[in-house]
């Protein structure tokens, strides 16, 4: 590969498919690269206008409107001329590539540099090597890393080659990335090639670029945004914060914070108290009883709180640390100094094999998480028990994080978008943005009779429903078989659950007279290998689930798709989670505000993702179905009509396009 980064495998910029590319500046948009289309200046002028005044805004924009474009050429605009960076989050190394896409396309008009980050797990050359590099956690990896690379400062030998090379090629590979506008896995093969770490790289050289492009974890966990705000040498007040799909941002927080401390970690860690010699922890109390005893009261708290036919059931406020001083006769005082020696034995033990292939410490891994537990307040927290085939585990679920509302509340600027992001002032209160945040929505400049949106009135799968009347569930699949075998198009079907499709999968391999493809749970290569054979043909039908992989985020141009089957209001199953969050809401916001934001909300969004996938380009023509009488409550957000005979209306609809 020559030095000179003359490489890339950017496709020359189409003028035949998709939009026009200009060649003079347009000074209503000096920053975007094509002919507008009808809103796209609207929409710069909005996100220009709210940061030169330096307020958030939230954005809900139709398909079509070109998001990625417009928030990338207002957020230049402001950002350029005050000298500020701009940090792209994504959820989706696809996205993150779409970012760099289309800078490529501003950099033909104006100068721009953009940089794509990924994590460790992505793109570190030296432990993918590893036969367990899939099993290792980032902290493990992190880990794993820092020893190599305090072997290289301090001249030892095991360091890692690829960090040793760093800065001797940051000018090199800085300048590949600014002429080629490479995507994440060609910087990475790139750096690969010179055998310098692109990880490492980047660090050094982002500060150096205008945007830098990076997954939502660089924001929403605090101790690694420390570190990259501080590689980047930025204060809040000097960088402009674009979210991507801005509609998952908080259950992206809320996973984030969360954690679980399996029976087979604690398995493990008990397992690893043979490497040391019974080191003392506390007053008296070795390591090996320490841990043993820990996962003692698990099993006890299971047996006390998991009733028959059960699977979880909420603790009580401290019930583990009080069922571990009362087994160990210590004050529940003490175990903050017992969790930090185990860190210590951990670290120690992670550092004495880190030069081996044995996988990372569990021991350490068990320690910062009984940390984590023991430091978790319960009212942001859902401390539950529960229980899977390898036995009981501890969940804490976080249920209200505060730590991404006060950084949101410290920019001074910011762009929230999405396609689906209604309501907007609900979005904003959720996530503590400042009241002078400006809610915007942009509709899709496609022709509207493209689209048709229908339910029927006469099938639901409410449980009540489903219990009281048992030839429902009939009468959804007979549906589900009569309109696939009706409409001679790709179809997809979205069932509310794995639970529900393995139910239906039967019946409707029997009575579904096309080809039929499957959503496999876990089996993410074999879902992708039969999507791409249901995307190549032109009558056949893909059965997934909503909310999955399929439902949000790709797309399917053309004739991929037409028509969308969905079975059931998507409302999330009841949990000790969901029940904690409603009341939370409700407590907050008012009576029925919990139902709204946990569950009525999620659900339209959820099918207005799915239903998004017919329509990507101004030529895509498509239906979706949606099969329960309860979308009648939210018939305006899902802009659909009812439907007396779903199947009748489906054919009318297919052709007349
Ligand atoms: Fe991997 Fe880079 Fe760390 Fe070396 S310095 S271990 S290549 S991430």
């Amino acid at each position: 590969m020559p030095l000179d980064g003359s490489v890339s495998s950017w496709k020359p910029i189409e003028k035949s498919n998709g939009p026009s590319v200009v060649t003079e500046v347009n000074s209503e948009a000096p920053y975007l690269p094509y002919k507008p289309r009808e809103t796209q200046i609207q929409i710069i002028t909005d996100i220009r206008n709210a940061l030169d005044k330096g307020r958030h805004i939230v954005i809900e924009s139709g398909t079509g409107t070109g998001k990625t474009i417009t928030s990338l050429a207002g957020s230049l605009e402001h950002a350029k001329a005050r000298g500020k960076k701009i940090i792209y989050i994504t959820r989706t190394i696809s996205q993150s590539d779409q970012v760099m896409k289309e800078l490529r396309a501003i950099s033909t008009l104006k100068p721009v540099s953009g940089i794509t980050l990924t994590g460790r797990n992505k793109s570190c050359p030296l432990l993918q090597a590893r036969p367990d590099f899939d099993q290792l956690s980032p902290t493990a990896l992190s880990t794993l890393c820092s020893d190599r690379k305090q072997k290289n400062q301090q001249g030892h030998s095991g360091g890692c080659p690829y960090f040793e090379k760093v800065p001797h090629m940051v000018d090199i590979v800085e300048s590949y990335c600014k002429k080629s506008f490479p995507k994440s896995d060609e910087i990475d093969a790139y750096c690969k090639g010179m055998n310098v770490c692109p990880y490492e790289i980047k660090k050094v050289m982002m500060k150096d670029f205008d945007i830098i492009v990076a997954p939502y974890i660089h924001i929403i966990d605090p101790d690694i945004r420390d570190n990259f705000l501080t590689a980047l040498n930025v204060e809040p007040k000097d960088f402009v914060l674009i979210v991507d799909e801005a509609h998952n941002l908080m259950d992206a927080v809320r996973e984030q914070e969360s954690f679980s401390i399996t029976s087979r970690l604690m398995g493990s860690a008990n397992d690893e108290c043979s490497a040391f010699n019974h080191p003392e922890v506390y007053d008296g109390i070795t390591l090996d009883t320490f841990v043993k005893t820990v996962r003692n009261c698990v099993r006890e708290l299971g047996t006390k709180y998991i009733g028959f036919n059960m699977k979880e059931a909420l603790l009580e406020p401290k019930a583990l640390e009080k069922s571990i001083c009362s087994a160990l006769g210590i004050a529940e005082t003490s175990l903050g100094a017992i969790t930090e020696r185990l860190l210590e034995l951990g670290e120690k033990r992670e550092e004495a094999i880190a030069d081996t292939d044995a996988p990372s410490s569990p021991l350490l891994e068990f320690a910062t998480l009984l940390k984590a537990w023991v430091n978790s307040p319960n009212d942001r927290y859902v401390k539950s028990i529960k229980v899977s085939e390898d036995g009981e585990f501890l969940s804490a679920s976080c249920i209200d994080p505060v730590d991404i509302c006060k950084f949101l509340n410290s920019l001074s600027g910011a762009v929230h978008m999405s396609g689906t992001l209604q309501p907007l002032d609900t979005y904003a209160k959720v996530l503590g943005l400042p009241m002078t945040s400006i809610p915007r929505t942009y509709p899709s400049p496609f022709p509207k009779e493209n689209k048709s949106v229908i339910y029927s009135k006469d099938v639901t799968t409410n449980f009540q429903e489903l219990q009281k009347n048992p030839a429902m569930k009939a009468n959804l699949q007979r549906m589900v078989a009569q309109l696939c075998n009706s409409v001679d198009k790709n179809i997809l079907v979205f069932m509310p659950s794995y639970r529900v499709m393995k139910e239906m999968r039967p019946y409707l391999e029997e009575n579904i007279y096309k080809n039929l493809y499957w959503e496999e749970a876990g089996r993410q290569k074999k879902t992708m290998a039969s999507l791409d054979e249901f995307r190549r043909g032109r009558s056949g039908v893909f059965v997934c689930v909503m909310g999955g992989s399929v439902a949000e985020g790709m797309d399917f141009p053309g004739d991929e798709l037409c028509f969308a089957v969905i079975v059931g209001m998507p409302y999330p199953p009841p949990s000790l989670e969901i029940k904690a969050m409603k009341d939370m809401f409700d407590a907050k916001y008012g009576p029925g505000m919990g139902w709204r934001l946990t569950s009525e909300i999620p659900a339209v969004r959820k099918i207005r993702q799915a239903i998004g996938r017919l329509i990507r380009t101004e030529t895509d023509r498509g239906m979706a179905v949606i099969l329960d009488n309860r979308a009648a409550r939210n018939a305006r957000q899902l802009e659909a009509v009812p439907s007396e005979d779903p199947v009748a209306d489906a054919v009318r609809f297919f052709a007349k396009h």
